[in-house]
């Protein structure tokens, strides 16, 4: 997938993991990779546990391309694990699409990962040394190497803390093994993981939406840190391996969950509301009316307009059609997508001044381009609002971002990127709001913004980026 004129940041994958007593449990993690769709588009699996049988079944697109007609009958057992995914760490070819499959010596065992390990190369260069060969790009695979390296001689338990004590980075994982389903959640806690109840069983979810999907009531977040056990004795905790800074992804509250998630205790909606509203208490802007860059948006422009008193009004409507397949053979097709993925309502917006609200400037193209066609359907002022700091530093925890050189607030100043985009005022949430927003007693990941990266970053470390050195992904239009 051609991912370059790309403007946003993206998620990289949503797990789910059910264990029924009675019933099958593959067709709930259907559904619940069906709510967590918006964190991978581009490959989905699912792996089934048939008394210690493990079989899965995956392939490239989405989740309803990839088991279309009878493809989930066969995947019959009382334990399943699932996994949608967006590629950062390998390519997205087919064979890294997961969960992935071991046969060990402890049995068959399937792991589905989220995050992104930051010393992946100095692992697989240690299990290459030992004989290990690889089947797939990811890091994952050596995270399932290191689980049953140690995992066969002392059981699945000593296999993940001992795991969890040479991996660095992001890392949420679901596994099944024996009778067992097993969830994990780095140390950082930097992506997020929870529990839910079923009647009959057990539901572990990236996000509480894949709960709410299922019919599971929902318990509590995994603790960074945690391994939480599903068996025939019932739900169980491990004490959490190690205690370091807590640093929840803020990008997941300002833009990758869904709204209806409620993610380590905060709700996704309120979040973006609440820093629409502190977004409009710091700097009023006179205006006609408020509208939100769709979808991620609209609860904190809803959010703005209750605290301004502008009325909130739809300025662009969103082609919710153009999916994966969608290409951009050449620059010019390239200008031409985003008109048809966003579209001006001049109805609403003409002889208006307008304050749109989005979540993010990445590049700065997309922005200037909506910018463009707001003017173009007779607004008479845009001004952009942007719901947190600008972004300056590149992800390497399982978040694509364009390399630094490739973000604009890295290389211009705002009055520059005002300029940049067009726009007749330029906002963005500042740190200190920001941190008003989070509520001082919890603790995130802001590294994108101000480059406190909350663990040490090995030099030659990748970051979750797809541009390639030499500039490929260098922005024609900045
Ligand atoms: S660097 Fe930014 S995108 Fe990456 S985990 Fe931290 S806050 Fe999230």
């Amino acid at each position: 997938m051609d991912r370059l004129w790309e403007d946003t940041l993206h998620e990289e994958c949503g797990v789910v993991g059910v264990y029924r007593r009675e019933k099958d449990a593959s067709g709930a993690v259907y559904y619940g990779l069906y709510a967590l769709q918006h964190r991978g588009q581009e490959s989905a699996g699912i792996a089934v546990n048939r008394g210690g049988h493990i079989e899965p079944y995956k392939g490239l697109g989405l989740v309803g391309e990839v088991f279309r007609g009878a493809a989930l009958s066969g995947l019959e057992g009382n334990i399943a694990i699932g996994h949608v995914r967006y590629s950062t760490a390998g390519g997205s070819d087919a064979r890294n699409a997961q969960p992935l499959v071991a046969r060990s010596r402890m049995g068959d065992i399937a792991l589905a990962h989220n995050g992104n390990l930051v010393n992946a190369d100095s692992i697989q260069e240690t299990l290459s040394d030992a004989g290990v060969l690889f089947q797939t790009t990811t890091d994952s695979e050596s995270i399932l190497n290191l689980i049953c390296q140690h995992g066969n001689t002392r059981g699945i338990e000593a296999g993940i803390r001992n795991a969890m004590s040479l991996m660095k980075g992001a890392y949420v994982l679901v596994l099944t093994t024996g009778d067992k389903l097993i969830g994990v959640r780095d140390p950082h806690g930097l992506h997020p993981l929870c529990v839910g109840r079923l009647e009959d069983g057990w539901v572990l979810a990236s996000e509480s939406c894949a709960l709410d999907a299922v019919g599971a009531e929902f318990v509590r977040d995994v603790e960074p840190g945690e391994i939480v056990i599903v068996d025939s004795g019932g739900f169980r905790a491990l004490e959490p391996v190690q205690w370091c800074r807590k640093s929840l992804c803020v990008f997941e509250l300002i833009y990758f969950a869904r709204p209806d998630s409620v993610v380590d205790g905060v709700s996704v909606y309120d979040f973006r509301r609440r820093a629409g509203a502190l977004l409009a208490a710091r700097n009023p802007i006179g205006a006609d009316m408020v509208m939100a860059v769709p979808d991620s948006g609209v609860p904190a422009a809803i959010g703005y307009a209750e605290a301004s008193g502008i009325p909130y009004g739809e300025g662009l409507i969103k082609n919710k059609y153009i999916g994966r397949t969608f290409i951009q053979p050449t620059d010019a097709m390239r200008e031409d997508a985003v008109r048809i993925k966003l579209s001006p309502i001049r109805y609403n917006i003409e002889g208006k001044r307008l304050i749109v609200i989005d979540d993010s400037i990445v590049r700065g193209t997309t922005c200037r381009r909506i910018v463009g066609q707001l003017r173009g359907a007779g607004a008479r002022e845009v001004h952009v609002c942007i719901t947190s700091p600008p972004v300056r530093y590149s992800c390497y925890f399982g978040i694509d971002t364009p390399c630094r050189e490739n973000l604009i607030a890295a290389r211009k100043s705002e009055g520059e990127i005002r300029e940049f985009l067009g726009a007749d005022s330029l906002t963005y949430l500042d740190e200190e709001a920001l941190s008003t927003v989070c509520g001082r007693k919890r603790l995130f990941c802001r590294a994108c913004f101000d480059g406190d990266y909350p663990m040490e970053v090995p030099v030659g470390a990748r970051p979750s980026c797809f541009c390639k050195e030499g500039g490929e992904g260098s922005d024609p239009a900045a």
